[in-house]
């Protein structure tokens, strides 16, 4: 005789630390068994539902509306739920999968090609091919648009992904995730779409996650124009989102360096896994110049610790939250050191004529350009002029600028913007303990107005005791 006896079916189990919080479940339940939890788990900081089953009819609905694969499952016959731990349920975490290894990077010859006639913002689209990014994403904002444009064309012929975010906000995310998973990845963006991904910057250099950020600036504030300034030195270098950040600051100022510095970039971003900026401004943006491609591309490896989906990385995870307090000071004395590592390895600086120079002046981006041709100019006329030119405008090079500064009489500090690059100079010779900085002097501009040469000169020659 059959049994009338109606197999019990398993009422649902989750482990809290495991729930998303995402409220599937609560929608999938006819019971109304399950519910928003009010008590924050203090291992994912999520609020987990809480589940109470008295009427539950084990009919499985939430189980399968759950998408967590370790969330909601069948409640194990025949075991104290509450002595339950997931190692017992479910294994051990990772046992089965491979120990993931580094991939290394591997750098493959090209052949010698003939120098190339390059925009700036091209130059540095194809420094970012010849790196090995084949991941663009990004929201197109004048003057930086062409780079962009450029690799929509090209990255699709290399099997690559180029994705037009619907904002700023959207792109840090998917640069975010596309970093997490080890992949090489940037955006072009100009000031006011800069501003927008701080917050996301933030969080990448949180989850030490690598990216690279091409920042063409212009006027501001606000919406301003789209004429060329240095107004986001002080955001790229002292305010990228909240919390204790710093990036490495990169400040090309010819085509060629936007290549070059844009190759530069994904390896400084992998080696410290955290995001790198790139500053120019509208000229260098639109420039066109002389490049000569390098004798070498990269083909990128996958470093141990991405989150790439994959059996052997499936035990890692990225996140820029540490709920205990002690552990998040242990987290921003690991990235102290860090930085810390950056300022003492990563300072570069291009010095012209400053040997004997009893007058230096200081700049970056394409005022470089202007100063350069002043120092030329003055020296023609014998004033001992030289030309201090930071590459990393965070670290600043003051390590390469000392020994100029003990016999300066005056520092001219050329800017196309209202300080900020003589604020990071001054910072760092503050925190590199020097203490006699000779009198600084400037020439600057703002709004798109570029410092012309024969101001610099005419201030070089005023400073230097008038008619040479
Ligand atoms: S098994 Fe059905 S009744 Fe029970 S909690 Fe899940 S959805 Fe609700
Ligand atoms: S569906 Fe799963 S992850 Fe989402 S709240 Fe419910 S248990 Fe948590």
């Amino acid at each position: 005789m059959a049994s009338t006896k109606t197999k019990e079916r398993p009422k649902p189990f989750l482990f809290p630390q495991f729930c998303k919080a995402c409220g599937r479940c609560i929608s999938a339940c006819p019971k109304d068994c399950i519910e928003m939890g009010t008590e924050i788990h203090p291992a994912t900081g999520f609020t987990p539902v809480v589940l109470d089953l008295e009427v539950c009819n084990g009919c499985g609905l939430c189980l399968s509306a759950c998408p967590e694969p370790y969330g909601l499952m069948p409640a194990p016959a025949d075991v104290d739920l509450e002595l339950l731990e997931p190692e017992t349920l479910l294994g051990e975490r990772g046992s089965t999968a491979p120990t993931p290894e580094p991939i290394p990077d591997v750098r493959v010859p090209l052949p010698e090609l003939e120098t190339m006639i390059l925009k700036g913002t091209h130059a540095s689209a194809v420094g970012a091919i010849l790196a090995g990014c084949r991941h663009f994403f990004g929201y197109p904002i004048t003057p930086s648009t062409e780079g962009a444009e450029l690799l929509a064309k090209l990255l699709p012929q290399l099997d690559g992904v180029f994705v037009q975010a619907v904002s700023e906000v959207a792109t840090v995310n998917m640069i975010y995730g596309c970093g997490g998973a080890g992949l090489r990845c940037m955006t072009f963006t100009s000031s006011p779409g800069f501003s927008l991904m701080l917050e996301g910057i933030s969080y990448m250099i949180g989850s030490e996650v690598p990216g690279v950020f091409f920042d063409v600036m212009r006027g501001g504030p606000g919406l301003g124009n789209i004429g060329p300034e240095q107004g986001d030195i002080k955001l790229a270098c002292r305010g990228l989102g909240h919390g204790n950040t710093h990036a490495v600051v990169l400040a090309p100022s010819t085509p060629q360096e936007m290549l070059d510095l844009t190759m530069n970039a994904f390896d400084l971003a992998f080696k410290y896994r955290n995001p790198v900026i790139l500053v120019s401004d509208g000229y260098l943006g639109q420039m066109t110049g002389r490049v000569q491609l390098p004798s070498y591309m990269i083909k990128p490896g996958l470093p141990e610790w991405a989150v790439h989906g994959d059996e052997a990385h499936r035990g890692n995870l990225i996140c820029s939250i540490f709920l205990s307090e002690a552990d998040l000071e242990q987290h921003n004395i690991h990235l102290l050191e860090k930085y810390d590592q950056i300022i003492h390895d990563e300072q570069r600086a291009d010095l012209f004529h400053c040997e004997d120079a009893e007058w230096v002046i200081v700049a970056s981006n394409t005022p470089a350009r202007m100063a350069k041709g002043a120092v030329q100019q003055l020296r023609d006329r014998g004033v001992k002029v030289g030309l201090f030119r930071p590459i990393t405008l965070w670290p600043f090079p003051i390590d390469a600028l000392t020994r100029p500064l003990q016999r300066a009489s005056g520092l001219i500090v050329v800017e196309a913007g209202a300080g900020q690059l003589e604020d990071e100079l001054r910072l760092a010779a503050s925190h590199a303990g020097i203490q006699d900085i000779p009198p600084i002097h400037r020439v600057s501009h703002y709004g798109g107005v570029l410092p012309q040469q024969q101001e610099i000169v005419d201030t070089v020659t005023a400073l230097a005791g008038g008619i040479v």
